[in-house]
């Protein structure tokens, strides 16, 4: 169960060898039913191919994908078809994801005629629903996605996914493009929702704020791997993987119970990522063990995995 995506990189002249992209390295972790996993990074982490590869956009090149304890590569075609109705994705961009000629009403139709489910009749119903669901008038079915702001048509976006019945729903950067006010009632909706039909949320964010407002749980991606899980709120111990701390700094009002972190320098390429802790240079507590050996995500309490050296003595001592 743990998920590698490595992309080949076009060949460049200078280069004899073929590059792979590691965009998601090993990465292994698991989602209860009913939670919101919030999944976070910088961009280019992997957090995108991560959500890919659990809605099956994209294939891994290595690892397993396990739901509801069924391997997906053992499933046959009807059971893909019936998964692939079970899990939908909401992305960052409506506007590109929803097709300008086409009315509301026929985009969230089309996918009920694919999936044949219902007569003109009830698929109709259906649509005029699930607009409601997501605070729309089903007088919106007659319009075209131009004439929308954007916050109505991340609404749509998410009536999108909605209109199956999905039980999980992959939600990438759904938020990022609006503005803050619109950001806070699209959470909002997306939280009552996931209340109101029992959703399990996969949701991608480069913002720890607008994660950890959501969130039951964390985890941050550094480099195409995972580098602390981390439990959210009273619950859980506060995160303490440096990188973490770092995105945390960044964040002004959040009591921080540690020393702060500052990130320096640029994110590495992740075609040679660094060796040892790939985020070593960046991290000021390295010391010459950190260049050399790359740590291991590692329990170190109840729902709080971390892969950093600082916290494998204490784990290793009973
Ligand atoms: Fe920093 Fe070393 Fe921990 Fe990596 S393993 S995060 S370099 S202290
Ligand atoms: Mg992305």
């Amino acid at each position: 169960s743990s998920l590698t995506k490595h992309y080949p990189v076009p060949r460049q002249k200078l280069f004899e060898k073929r590059h792979m992209l590691r965009a998601v390295d090993g990465v292994s972790f698991r989602i209860a039913e009913g939670e919101i996993f919030g999944l976070v990074g910088e961009s280019g982490c992997g957090k995108s191919t991560t959500g890919q590869l659990l809605v099956q956009l994209v294939k891994q090149t290595g690892g397993e994908l396990f739901y509801q304890g069924r391997n997906i590569s053992e499933l046959s075609d009807g059971e893909m078809k019936s998964l692939r109705r079970d899990i939908q994705i909401v992305f960052q961009d409506p506007y590109s994801s929803l097709n300008p000629k086409k009315t509301i009403g026929w985009i969230l139709e089309e996918p009920l005629i694919i999936h044949r489910i219902g007569d003109k009749r009830s698929r109709r119903k259906i649509v005029a629903e699930t607009l409601e669901q997501v605070g729309l008038d089903p007088s919106y079915a007659g319009r075209y996605p131009h004439e929308l702001s954007g916050g109505q048509r991340q609404r749509v976006g998410i009536a999108a996914a909605l209109v199956l019945t999905p039980r999980f729903i992959v939600i990438d950067e759904a938020v990022s493009a609006l503005d803050v006010s619109v950001q806070s009632q699209i959470l909002n909706l997306l939280k009552e929702l996931q209340q109101k039909r029992g959703l399990t949320y996969l949701f991608i964010s480069h913002d720890l704020n607008v994660v950890e407002y959501i969130s039951d749980r964390v985890g941050v991606m550094y480099l195409g791997k995972m580098v602390e899980i981390f439990t959210v709120g009273e619950a859980g111990d506060g995160p303490l993987h440096p990188y973490t701390r770092a995105l945390f700094s960044s964040i002004p009002d959040v009591k921080m119970k540690r020393e702060r972190v500052t990130l320096q320098g640029e994110v590495p390429s992740p075609i040679h990522p660094p060796g040892g802790c790939a985020f070593h240079p960046r991290c000021p507590l390295a010391t010459d063990k950190c260049r050399v050996t790359a740590p291991e995500l590692r329990r170190v309490a109840a729902g709080h995995e971390v892969s950093c050296h600082l916290y494998e003595e204490a784990n290793d001592t009973p």
